[in-house]
């Protein structure tokens, strides 16, 4: 498998609880990863030999400054491109954001992504992702946006012919099934056959979580590297075997549910909104798979 990225969930935690999250995160949610965790995976990056970035996400992994920072510079210490994904609730002002992203800059740091939409700062708020953006640039950073659109925009006209290609659509997995479903468009079931974001023969990157869980999407594990060392999941990993993704390889969310008889409505808005919820049934069958319960919203 030619894994090049490893994506670090520093935290499932944030300041944030946005309706889109597909992990959940929330200034509630728990799972934090200790330095010695961030060890353990550069360690193992290092064993595979083919990781060029190693980036770190959440939740918010700001509100973990100092680990978030060993991470970054003992990342690029070992010769790996390294990158961060934030909100920028830290930057308050450009001339603070400058403070924050000094000691990165510093580090050399190759990318930035912040988002910015309306799910992080309404129209009338102050928008702090755009003072980090200018910090950014101001100090050398590669910074980029990620900005999610409202799907009751861009769905309003459409008439299913397939999943709209939108930059910025959702994706409806995690919170956004539960806050974000409700008045769109749908089409049945069956007609969704084939998983369109991921290709679980040649998956070039993992998200990977301070549980230990190593996910290929969201909540789709190949197992935890806290119990069973990444080179060796990656070893063993075998796309046909894979309780989950075998059926996905085979014809999408639609053959997940005809393979394990599970129970559903006839009409879904994407691939993803009927895969969520067919595994959310199956939990209880495959629990060391479909992990951890942050990501399936279930948080006590
Ligand atoms: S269809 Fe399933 S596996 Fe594919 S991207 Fe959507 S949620 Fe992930």
């Amino acid at each position: 498998m030619p894994i090049t990225g490893l994506h670090l969930l520093l935290t499932y935690k944030c300041n944030f609880a946005c309706d889109h999250c597909f992990v959940y995160s929330s200034p509630h949610a728990k799972g934090v990863m200790r330095i010695s965790d961030v060890r353990q995976i550069l360690d193992e990056a290092e064993k595979l030999g083919n990781i060029n970035w190693i980036f770190f996400e959440g939740g918010e992994p700001f509100l973990y400054y100092q680990t978030m920072l060993w991470g970054l510079r003992e990342a690029k210490k070992r010769g790996f491109k390294i990158g961060i994904v934030t909100n920028s609730y830290w930057a308050t002002s450009v001339e603070d954001a400058r403070e924050w992203l000094l000691p990165i800059s510093k580090i050399d740091a190759d990318a930035l992504s912040i988002s910015d939409d309306a799910y992080h700062y309404g129209e009338t708020e102050e928008n702090f992702a755009k003072y980090a953006h200018e910090a950014a640039i101001e100090l050398g950073i590669p910074v980029d946006t990620i900005t999610i659109d409202d799907p009751k925009e861009y769905m309003k006209d459409i008439e299913w012919k397939g999943k709209p290609v939108v930059e910025g659509s959702v994706q409806f997995k995690g919170r956004a099934v539960e806050k974000l479903t409700e008045g769109l468009p749908r089409k049945s079931w069956a007609e969704f056959n084939k998983c369109l974001d991921e290709d679980f023969t040649n998956q070039s990157r993992v998200h990977i979580d301070p549980f230990g869980y190593v996910h290929f999407c969201q909540g789709i594990t190949i197992g935890n590297m806290k119990k069973i060392p990444l080179h060796k999941l990656f070893e063993d990993y075998n796309p046909e075997k894979h309780p989950i993704c075998a059926p996905l390889l085979k014809g999408g969310p639609t053959e997940l549910v005809r393979e394990y008889q599970v129970d559903h409505e006839e009409d879904y808005i994407d691939e993803c909104h009927l895969c969520y919820s067919t595994r959310l049934k199956l939990r209880d069958k495959f629990p060391e798979i479909l992990a951890p319960d942050e990501v399936y919203g279930i948080q006590e």
